[in-house]
């Protein structure tokens, strides 16, 4: 493995424990290496899976509902502005 010289700055291959640099000759320790946390893919639960469909689900109702709404304004709109070509036309 690789680690920085604490005096040089250099990087250099070293092995767990006391090595010496070989541009500045420090003589310095390496430490075991912590096994870094794994960044775990996250196992979501079945809550997860649960709650998202329902937001998904709700999310579907609200655009449907949205989508109703402005469809039935337009067939309304379209119904008055025939009924007032048909008072015109009279
Ligand atoms: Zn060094």
């Amino acid at each position: 493995m690789n680690a920085e010289c604490p005096s040089c700055r250099t990087v250099l291959e070293v092995q767990t424990g006391a090595n010496s640099c070989s541009v500045c000759g420090n003589v310095f320790s390496v430490a075991v290496p912590a096994i870094a946390p794994t960044p775990a893919r996250k196992n979501h639960g079945v809550f997860y899976y649960v709650f998202f469909g329902v937001l998904s689900l709700i999310a579907t109702v609200f655009i449907l509902f949205i989508g109703s709404a402005m469809l039935a304004g337009c067939i309304e709109g379209f119904n008055r502005g025939l009924e007032n070509s048909r008072s015109l036309s009279k």
